[in-house]
């Protein structure tokens, strides 16, 4: 969309939030330029303007968007493995409108890319903004992580998996650990005191040929990473089938769930 066609809600994107966003990548290490900040903007734009249509999130207003999805989505390079993060294959699980994945493809272009979403209407709005924002290496797919799991293209491929607000841990770790290679990682942005959800997926973590690493905190003391690597390959039953790991988490006893996040 160009400029002069934009909805008016670009005019609420000011620099005032640039200078904002500039300064919490900054923070993580990232320095972003202006056709970068551009690509930020034009991002912020598409969301409000689908989201009148679609329920994409609950999330409008710019400062709270800059924060909750924009910064949150990038503070997961604090937890990237060591090396060169530009050329690293990351998926996002259950990436919804594109978090934490688009932000942190927008921050390191180098990145290859695959987005990783159940629902249709949110998949064609992927795929709208990566043709939109001129995004090249990065995939949609549209299906479940319990089937594109069991798929040999997409299983043990990729170095880093993240997953944010799409299941509690032990469910979280049946979706994402398949898809990583082993020496590779899985990273999932939470709130802080989840002790007893960490606990409790200890066992499918490991089951799954994962090895939970010490939490990264963050500046926000609300928030934090989980950070399990992937120590030996996950066992060809897993992920179990569609539907089966949240009804039935791994590693505890039947009808022991713990709600979403
Ligand atoms: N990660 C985004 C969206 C969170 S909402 C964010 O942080 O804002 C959870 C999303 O995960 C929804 O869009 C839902 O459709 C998707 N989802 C839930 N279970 C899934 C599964 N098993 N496979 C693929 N996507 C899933």
């Amino acid at each position: 969309m160009a400029a002069s066609e934009r909805p008016s809600t670009a005019t609420i994107w000011t620099q005032r939030q640039r200078s904002a966003l500039a300064g919490g990548a900054a923070a993580f290490g990232l320095r972003l330029g202006v056709d970068q900040l551009d690509r930020f903007h034009q991002y912020y734009d598409e969301l409000i303007s689908w989201n009148r249509r679609f329920n994409l999130t609950a999330i409008t207003d710019p400062d709270e968007v800059l924060g909750k999805h924009f910064l949150d989505s990038l503070s997961c390079v604090l937890a990237f493995p060591p090396g060169d993060p530009q050329s690293l294959a990351l998926i996002d699980v259950g990436t919804g409108a594109g978090f934490p994945g688009i932000p942190l493809k927008l921050a390191l272009p180098g990145l290859h890319l695959a987005l990783l979403e159940a629902t249709q209407k949110k998949a064609l709005f992927l795929s709208h903004v990566l043709a939109s924002l001129g995004l090249a290496d990065t995939t949609v797919l549209n299906g479940r992580a319990e089937e594109l799991g069991q798929v040999a293209e997409y299983r043990e491929r990729f170095d880093v998996a993240v997953s944010r607000a799409v299941a509690e841990l032990a469910v979280l770790a049946e979706y994402c650990l398949p898809f990583v290679r082993v020496g590779g990682r899985f990273i999932a942005p939470k709130k802080t005191g989840i002790e007893e959800e960490v606990k409790s997926a200890q066992e499918a973590i490991s089951i799954l040929g994962g090895k939970l690493m010490p939490p990264i905190s963050l500046a926000d003391p609300t928030r934090q990473l989980i950070v399990v690597d992937k120590v030996r390959p996950t066992p060809r039953a897993y992920p179990r089938r569609a539907g089966l790991p949240p009804k039935r988490p791994l590693g505890r006893p039947r009808g022991v769930a713990m709600g979403p996040r």
